[in-house]
């Protein structure tokens, strides 16, 4: 028999070396020495040549595998004791069973935590080391008693054939808490807590122990005390035979400890810190448990892709502070709103939270895509009451991705990236709103990587330049000035504003882009001033409510205008109302000092957005924008009250009006019997080029010298 060594000597057999490299490393940190094998028969020949005091073994690997391995080591003499501890994963269930089968000590699951598996080396360790100084000492009464009391682990001998307890050491009696006289009453399945589910294969094994079919047996199991407490063991049972006497040793280590601390590393691994849910892990083998479930029963499986729409303006201007107790709040509400009795194919736990601002749903057992959607919907509603935090309301709309298994795949990999394209997709229309996936998206999610990749190089390589759209009064006729509105071209192709612009607000990219608008519009109106068109001319620049978040916006524009010698009566800024969604108090500092510095303020896409009419009041605007897509709607005779409520407010508010998007003669019709002041639209100008737009002041400037 071999003495343990006081460095004990651990054989990983593993052909992956992303798994046994950082192995090899956590155990030897943790003071262990390490050999390797690259496969199963290495493995085995290393077992022959190093002895090693555990093995650490893969299933899957050329030549012999895991089960191959361990069979083998079994049928040798030394091979009977040495612990195996397997690695069981992408196998499945049925793979855990089968390592028990083939003689495996102990498994562990994939992905492998470290710390995890070092931890349960040294239990093995320890329950081995007892084994080997019990086994080497029988016959020597004295050393035995020795070690028996030493040693920490719970040590009982029983009567072969009953189970009684003939003798225990002084942890078992102390743990316990019974007297000696006590215990030896007890046969050992009593000592186990009554609900404890293997009690059965205990005995089992133990009959086996009995009759020469099993030689070693190990089991995990609930112990309970004298005083009714139960805590956890891990048992080590074998049979010890000498010439006068047969009886069955049982080891017992408790492992409170370990449990505990298996358990918090299962915290840690599967659920996040901030709100609790399932991560994205212990969500994924969720979805493929589901979606095994699913395909034996013939039933769906729907999963919801949740994002927030927004949720970087709260983290970029209130901090992340305030980010994180949004989250905490929203997955609240969500989980409560989950609990609604008319969903029942959600089961509790299935709700999980994938990191950022993205949360997952799993839904068993569906039975209608249509319910699916009404989920979506029923979401979204509820999440747009405004929460509270740090004393401001915050109004979050969400984005959500739909696919249902097995029509959109099977793989849970794949259903995750279809149903994130389907969450851009919601995003793309105007974001607060689902979309069920179909194969089309999918081509759309690919290009839209691509382009999200070209757009990054766009700026280096002068693929941007601006158009100007010409902005009427609407009385006198007379040109009063041009929006800027950027294009790009794009493998000699233009690429709207609508695809790009959402596109480069998902990062810092839109203040890059920004800041060129804002230069390239200055730059050219100063050309124009010196081409000597009219002083007055405005230029509009848009500003994307990201370019807030930029915290030299004020200092950029401030320079540029004086670089370019351009005054600030000149340049009107149009904003939309998601500006003041969040951060309300800065983004109106930051407009005062516009102002202050000469600025106009116009506030574009007027009557889409959030509808909360009191900061109106509170921010310094000159403009009103009603939005085209309550000009359209003249023609069809719909609901022109619209309209005509925006302007009356405006003129109530002393704001200028513009009505943009104006391009038939009823429309201009009905737009001249309000008090609209300024017209933009495809009626009287659509947008044009640099050179265009040139031509169009300098005829305008001929015109009237032609009059003179
Ligand atoms: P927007 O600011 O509301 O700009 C008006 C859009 O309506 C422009 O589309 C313009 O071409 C279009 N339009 C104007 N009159 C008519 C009309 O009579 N009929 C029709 N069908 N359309 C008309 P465009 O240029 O495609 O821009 C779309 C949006 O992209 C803009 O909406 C704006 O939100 C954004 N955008 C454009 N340029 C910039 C920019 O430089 N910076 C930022 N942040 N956003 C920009
Ligand atoms: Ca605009
Ligand atoms: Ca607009």
């Amino acid at each position: 028999m071999r003495e343990l060594t006081s460095t004990p000597t651990i054989l990983i057999v593993d052909d992956d070396t992303t798994i046994r490299i950082p192995l090899e490393r956590a155990l030897s940190n943790a003071g262990m020495k390490v050999v390797v094998a690259r496969d199963g028969a290495e493995g085995f020949a290393q077992f022959l040549q190093c002895r090693p005091d555990i093995i650490v073994t893969d299933i899957q690997m050329p030549f012999k595998n895991g089960y191959e391995l361990c069979l083998e080591i079994r049928a040798t003499e030394e091979g009977q004791i040495v612990p195996i501890l397997m690695m069981t994963g992408s196998e499945g269930f049925e793979s855990v069973e089968k390592s028990y089968e083939f003689g495996a000590t102990d498994f562990i699951t994939k992905p492998i935590n470290y710390q995890v598996l070092v931890n349960r080396v040294r239990y093995m360790l320890r329950a081995r080391q007892t084994f080997l100084e019990l086994k080497s000492s029988q016959g020597q009464l004295e050393s035995l008693g020795r070690v028996l009391d030493n040693s920490a682990s719970e040590i009982f001998f029983l009567d072969s054939s009953s189970s009684a307890i003939r003798s225990a050491n002084k942890a078992a009696v102390e743990n316990l808490g019974y007297s000696e006289e006590q215990l030896y009453r007890y046969k050992l399945p009593e000592l186990f807590d009554p609900s404890s589910a293997d009690i059965v294969p205990i005995m089992d094994a133990c009959a086996a122990l009995q009759n020469g079919k099993l030689s070693y047996y190990r089991c995990t199991t609930r112990m309970r005390r004298a005083n009714g407490s139960v805590y956890p063991v891990e048992g080590h049972i074998y049979l010890s035979k000498n010439t006068s006497d047969t009886s069955i040793v049982c080891i017992f280590e408790d492992i409170t400890h370990r449990e505990k601390y298996e358990n918090r590393m299962r915290q840690l691994a599967y659920y996040d810190s901030l709100t609790n849910l399932p991560n994205r892990a212990l969500f994924v083998e969720r979805f493929q448990l589901a979606l095994e479930t699913a395909k034996l029963s013939g039933s769906k499986v729907g999963f919801l892709f949740v994002d927030l729409d927004n949720f970087k303006y709260v983290n970029d201007t209130l901090g992340h502070k305030a980010g994180d107790e949004l989250l905490v709040t929203l997955a609240n509400k969500l989980s409560h709103c989950l609990q609604h009795k008319s969903y029942s194919f959600y089961t509790d736990g299935n709700l999980a939270r994938f990191g950022g601002d993205e949360f997952a749903i799993l839904l068993t057992d569906v039975k209608d895509v249509e319910d699916l959607k009404l989920l979506a919907s029923g979401l979204i509603a509820a999440l747009a009451e405004p929460c509270v935090i740090y004393e401001r309301e915050i109004i979050t709309t969400l984005s959500i991705g739909i696919v249902v298994a097995p029509e959109h795949g099977s793989d849970p990999d794949i259903l995750l990236q279809r149903a994130d394209v389907a969450m851009y997709e919601a995003k793309k229309r105007g974001k607060s709103g689902y979309r069920l996936y179909s194969e089309s998206l999918y081509i759309d999610g690919l290009a839209r990587l691509e382009l999200a990749r070209d757009l990054h190089l766009a700026l280096n390589k002068q693929e941007f330049v601006l158009v100007y759209q010409p902005k009427f009064e609407v009385c006198s006729k007379r040109i009063i000035g041009f929006e800027a509105l950027i294009r790009w071209t794009r493998h000699g192709q233009a690429v709207s504003p609508m695809v790009f612009i959402p596109l480069a607000e998902e990062s810092n990219l839109i203040w890059e882009i920004g800041r060129w608008v804002i230069n390239e519009a200055c730059s050219q109106l100063r050309e124009w001033h010196l081409q000597g068109v009219d002083k007055c001319l405005t230029v509009a620049i848009n500003l994307s409510t990201k370019q807030f978040s930029d915290p030299e916006l004020y200092e950029f524009i401030a320079a540029t205008l004086e670089k370019h010698k351009v005054p600030p009566e000149n340049i009107q800024l149009e904003i939309t109302e998601t500006a003041f969604m969040v951060n309300v108090e800065a983004v109106t500092e930051t407009l005062h000092r516009l102002k202050r510095l000469g600025c106009s303020i116009a506030l574009d896409d007027f009557g889409t957005g959030y509808s909360s009419l009191g900061y109106l009041v509170n921010i310094p605007l000159d403009i009103l924008k009603i939005d085209k897509s309550f000009i359209d709607k003249i023609d069809v005779g719909s609901n022109n009250s619209i309209i005509s409520t925006i302007v009356a407010l405006a003129n109530n508010l002393d704001l200028k009006i513009v009505a943009e998007g104006v391009s038939t003669a009823e429309q201009l019709a009905f737009i001249s019997t309000l008090n609209v002041d300024y017209l933009q639209g495809y009626l009287w100008g659509k947008p044009m080029s640099e050179p265009d737009a040139r031509k169009f002041l300098l005829s305008i400037i001929n015109e009237t010298i032609d009059k003179k």
